[in-house]
């Protein structure tokens, strides 16, 4: 599937240190050391409704791992799927009354606008999960040859992964059962589905249902598939096992992030599927969570169409730390919009304050879990000394607003060039 373009990324002098973020599965922030070209796994939208600034945030959080890779001297190897056949494309598609395909086709290439708008640095691999239905079948059928995989025999054609026969079952999330049971009914899961072996086991293949679009399947049945095996199989196809971080909002640690695990390790008899599991905190509004269900979304299309430099949308987002559920209010956008008013009058002089200290505190800041906020105020306090001494005056460099110029726009992704 088509990417978006990658924007221009300035090559800064020296190089940062090791990233550390996060882990969910240790519960603690860990270095990161890829072993040659980092590999992240992002999980993609579900293309039925416009890009929303939560999952602009959480982007723009792994935007962040990839610039700071790239910035520590990594090849960088950046796979995201979209999720472009799902129950909640169909219903929706079916309350508009509109073409299914057309529907996801529409909001992916919106998608594709917002995150360029953005300057996030594109996938090196944009799979969808209908191109990548032939080899998930291939996946699933190994699933069942191996027995860790049954169909259940009421004629549906459905099929289930066994999680008694996955050794690390949970040591993802770290949940307990009841809080598994309880996200796994919430998110989708079926807990109470007759017949399923183990109340967690998730579905892997759904077999066809009247007036459903359908693919050929394991067994010669048709239908199509579970989301988490779609994800672990673009990965393990794309990036292997053990590849550095797997990202996604929150909401996926449990059952997506948990079973795509599940998933990788039965078919490869190895672990971990990754190395660290991120997972990026929700936006809210009004006190609520940002969601679909709520209809209380801030699209970030709508922003763009009314005029809202992008560049401030992304300062804003960033203006908060990746992993602290934070609030959108419009005080964000308009401080946002200040500070890079601000950042671009420094940034346009021909002298300023010494550039070379705010390059070592913003890469320090970001590699110290993406501590955005830290980073952004290294900045602040450069613009106002530069701006404050204008004119000239004791430690005003010439050529430190250029740097700058080029160290925000590398590292944070904030272009302030005209
Ligand atoms: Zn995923």
């Amino acid at each position: 599937m088509l990417s978006w373009p990658a924007p221009l990324l300035p090559t800064l002098p020296g190089a940062g240190p090791v990233l550390s973020v996060h882990d969910t599965s240790r519960g603690r922030v860990v270095p990161v050391r890829p072993e040659g070209t980092a590999r992240m796994y992002v999980c993609g939208i579900t293309p039925y409704d416009a890009t929303h600034l939560g999952h602009a945030a959480t982007y723009l959080a792994f935007d962040l791992v990839n610039r700071v890779w790239r910035d520590a001297g990594h090849a960088v190897r950046y796979v995201q799927n979209v999720t472009d056949i799902d129950d909640p494309l169909l219903e929706r598609a079916e309350s508009d009354g509109e073409d299914w395909i057309v529907l996801a086709m529409r909001e992916t290439a919106l998608f594709r606008e917002d995150m360029t708008a953005l300057r996030v640095l594109p996938p090196d691999d944009y799979v969808g999960a209908v191109e990548a239905i032939p080899r998930i079948v291939v996946k699933i059928e190994q699933l069942l040859a191996d027995g860790d995989a049954y169909a259940l025999d009421d004629g549906t054609g459905d099929v289930y992964h066994d999680v008694s026969r996955a050794p690390d079952f949970g040591s993802e999330s770290r949940y307990d059962e009841a809080t598994m049971l309880r996200f796994f009914a919430e998110r989708g899961g079926d807990p109470d589905r007759p017949g399923k072996r183990n109340r967690l086991d998730p579905l892997l293949w759904r077999g066809q249902r009247p007036g459903e679009p359908s693919w050929p399947g394991p067994q010669g049945t048709t239908g199509r598939p579970g989301w988490h095996i779609e994800c672990a199989t673009i990965a393990l196809d794309t990036i292997g096992m053990g590849f550095d971080v797997q990202g996604g909002g929150s909401d996926l640690i449990f059952p997506h992030h948990e079973f795509s695990a599940v998933h990788a390790e039965a078919l490869t008899d190895t672990a971990p599927f990754a190395r660290a599991y991120v997972h990026s905190a929700m936006i809210g509004l009004d006190g609520e969570k940002m969601s679909k269900s709520r209809g209380n979304l801030v699209f970030v299309s709508r922003l763009r169409g009314d005029g809202v430099d992008p560049m401030a949308i992304r300062l804003a987002l960033l203006s908060g730390h990746y992993r602290t559920d934070r609030a959108w209010m419009p005080d964000l956008l308009r401080t946002a919009q200040e500070r890079l008013a601000s950042w671009r009058r420094a940034v346009a002089l021909p002298a300023g304050a010494p550039a070379q200290p705010v390059l070592t505190a913003v890469r320090e800041r970001l590699a110290d879990d993406l501590d955005s906020p830290g980073a952004i105020a290294a900045v602040d306090a450069w613009a106002e000394a530069t701006l404050a001494h204008r004119d000239g005056g004791p430690g005003v460099e010439d050529g430190a607003p250029a740097l700058v110029r080029d160290l925000v726009d590398a590292l944070l992704g904030v272009r302030l060039a005209d």
